[in-house]
């Protein structure tokens, strides 16, 4: 599979069909501004720089940014990025793991509290503050049991340190 054919799908799998049309815009294009690509794909501005900005932080894109001496305003020029579709897929697993390491952390911090009638969860902090009543309903709190969440995110985390990048 061609490199360019790597970096449409990530994009279109990760962030969707618009983005994917960014992609290919781009692929055709040496360099655009962010409102020349609005226009040609005809996504709203500030959709399309939301969008820009996700494919950035997924090294699927660039810019470099120009300043228009007479009104002092900066314009950004985006492009493909020149890294490898490995390069891009190593950071996106580690992007990845981060925030599965986070979410497991967090689980591990426990106890929790919550509330089956809201469903919200709360700190041993929060509920001990609300006497263990649901503050929204009045109902009392359960004992959160996340040991299967907590399973599953470390059987993941191992599964992907495990998979070659
Ligand atoms: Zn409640």
């Amino acid at each position: 599979m061609k490199n360019e054919q790597l970096l449409l799908i990530m994009a279109e799998r990760i962030l969707g069909e618009k983005a994917a049309n960014i992609v290919t815009l781009l692929l055709e294009n040496d360099e655009l501004t962010d409102e020349a690509i609005s226009r040609a794909i005809k996504l709203d501005i500030n959709e399309t720089r939301r969008l820009l900005h996700r494919l950035f932080d997924l090294n699927i894109v660039k810019y470099r940014r120009i300043r228009d001496e007479k009104i002092g305003w900066y314009t950004y020029l985006w492009r493909i990025t020149d890294s490898s579709p490995e390069a891009i897929i190593a950071l996106r697993k580690k992007r990845v793991l981060e925030k599965l390491k986070r979410r497991l952390e967090y689980e591990l911090d426990g106890p929790y509290y919550y509330c089956g009638k809201c469903n919200t969860r709360y700190t041993f902090g929060e509920a001990s503050s609300y006497m263990f009543m649901c503050p929204k309903c009045d109902e009392v709190l359960s004992p959160y049991d996340n040991s299967k969440l907590v399973e599953k995110l470390e059987k993941i985390i191992r599964q992907l340190e495990e998979t070659p990048p």
